[in-house]
């Protein structure tokens, strides 16, 4: 199985490539869409400790769907609260279409 780096490091990299390509004007149903996604990905992802956080942290910020921007942003956020968590760098959130839309690799 894959340990728990390797998959917050899959992951994250699944996540932030959705909403890289999310459109940038969804429809009412993508939006609603993308916001379920999120909320049954919390209740599977297979660390339950993480997911039990993931959900809380859905609770109190919930996802921005308006736009590709609003999307990339909010789980850019979210991935800096639990790089906080961890005692792992901020990530600057200015970076990230350049991250994961526009290309740098790491
Ligand atoms: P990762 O955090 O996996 O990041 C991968 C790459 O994403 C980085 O190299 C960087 O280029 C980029 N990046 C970093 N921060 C951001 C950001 N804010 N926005 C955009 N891009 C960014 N682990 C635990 O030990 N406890 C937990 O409670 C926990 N909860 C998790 C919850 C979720 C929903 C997920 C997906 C993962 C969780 N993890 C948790 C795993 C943890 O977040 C990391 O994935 C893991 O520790 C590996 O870290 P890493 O240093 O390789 O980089």
């Amino acid at each position: 199985p894959l340990d728990k780096e390797e998959l917050g490091r899959a992951s994250w990299g699944l996540l932030h490539t959705m909403a890289a390509k999310f459109p940038e004007k969804p429809s009412k149903t993508e939006q609603k869409n993308m916001t379920n996604f999120f909320h049954l990905f919390s209740k599977f992802y297979p660390c339950d400790y993480c997911a039990e956080d993931f959900r809380k942290e859905l609770q109190s910020d919930p996802p921005q769907t308006s736009s590709q921007e609003a999307l990339s942003q909010w789980l850019c956020r979210i991935h800096n609260r639990v790089n906080n968590k961890l005692g792992k760098d901020e990530f600057d959130c200015s970076k990230v279409n350049e991250r994961w839309r526009d290309g740098w690799l790491d």
